[in-house]
């Protein structure tokens, strides 16, 4: 039976409704075992057998290589924002790091690695998050120790569509929020992260893809449960992990696969989300989103009602008007205001054009 509501929230976001119903089924008795996956010894053969598949699913749909460490952490994004300092800053002796801040996030981690090392910014400061600037006017360090970026910014909708370069620096990358929305090419990074509750699954596991010869750098304060290294060698067992989370992520992987795999999920991603761009960009200025065209993300679109600034009044009328159609968690990220739909995976075609529908109507109504 089909939900009446659709979510566009930002995360956590919705999860397919196959995914939910399996969940739901077994529940009181995962496969027959009497008893739930929340119950399970986080050391069992039947929990081991649940975390190699989702490995291996996530393996195969991003066709990670050998020498890449996979693991299931705690701590979400912003664990990590600390965690990649921590691990990855010593690997030179200058023990500094370069840093792109294309938003919100890629500024917190910026901030958060001051407290562990030198951090430069690259490119001349932003004074909004609305672009990516060029790489022509990029200042990298040669002898950085990594080079980070924000692959989608959630709260701006600024997204990147190509992979920076380095000159041969290492990259790591928070893919958080557009994870497994398109295929990527692993090899060229260092390291990605994600937090789970977008794209592949529930809140409460971060997956960090972490290339071999990076490890065994932490710094000597890194927290235990932080260190890549031993969760690495631990198999990401060197505490109790996210047991549930975990189980929730394979099942979403699944139906990655099952509907197509990473490139599926692109070409499904670019269409919804150009349906609702063309909307914007059809309507006169109705709808303006502040986003310059050549980044617009696909996962998190923002946007205003009635002026470049918003209309107050007439973009609170829009989001009553949605939600009593059932289109809920519309409004914008309170630092930025207006309105954002966030079209992850799970958001089918189907739920665009509902948007997209009533989109156009409230503009003839306006
Ligand atoms: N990075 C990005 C791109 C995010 O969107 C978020 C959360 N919205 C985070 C990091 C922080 O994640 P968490 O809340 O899991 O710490």
């Amino acid at each position: 039976e089909q939900k009446q509501t659709i979510n566009f929230g930002a995360g956590p976001a919705k999860l397919p409704q196959s995914v939910l119903l399996q969940a739901q089924k077994e529940f009181l008795s995962y496969s027959g075992m009497g008893i739930s996956v929340l119950e399970m010894s986080h050391r069992s053969a039947d929990f081991n057998k649940i975390l190699t598949k989702t490995e291996s699913l996530l393996r195969e749909l991003l066709t990670i290589p050998d020498n890449y460490k996979v693991l299931f952490l705690q701590g979400g994004g912003s664990g990590q924002f600390s965690a990649v300092p921590l691990n990855l800053i010593g690997l030179k002796e200058d023990t500094c790091a370069d840093y792109l801040v294309t938003g919100t996030w890629s500024e917190k981690a910026a901030k958060e690695a001051e407290k562990y090392g030198k951090v430069n910014i690259v490119h001349p400061k932003l004074d909004s998050y609305t672009k990516i600037p060029d790489p022509s006017s990029w200042t990298l360090n040669p002898s950085a120790s990594y080079v980070y970026y924000c692959c989608n910014e959630t709260v701006h909708g600024v997204e990147y569509n190509f992979t920076p370069k380095t000159n041969g620096v290492t990259l790591v990358s928070d893919m958080s929020s557009n994870f497994l929305s398109r295929p990527v090419d692993v090899s060229k990074f260092g390291l990605i992260f994600a937090g789970a509750q977008k794209n592949v699954g529930c809140a409460g596991v971060t997956v960090v893809i972490v290339r071999e010869d990076l490890l065994g750098h932490a710094l000597n304060d890194c927290p235990i449960v932080l260190n890549y290294k031993v969760q690495a060698d631990m198999n990401s067992l060197y505490n109790t992990p996210p047991c549930f989370s975990i189980y929730i992520m394979g099942l979403v992987l699944e139906w990655i696969k099952n509907n197509g795999g990473s490139a599926a999920m692109e070409a499904l991603n670019k269409q919804k989300s150009s349906m609702i761009y063309d909307i914007i960009n059809a309507s006169n200025g109705f709808y303006e989103c502040p986003v310059d065209e050549t980044c617009r993300s696909r996962m998190n679109l923002p946007f205003h009602i009635g002026s470049k600034e918003g209309d107050e009044g007439l973009e609170k009328e829009f989001l009553a008007g949605a939600s009593k159609g059932g289109m809920i968690s519309l409004k914008g990220h309170r630092s930025v205001g207006g309105i954002r739909a966030s079209l992850y995976n799970a958001v089918t075609l189907e739920d665009a054009e509902a948007l997209g529908t009533y989109m156009k109507v409230f503009m003839k109504e306006h």
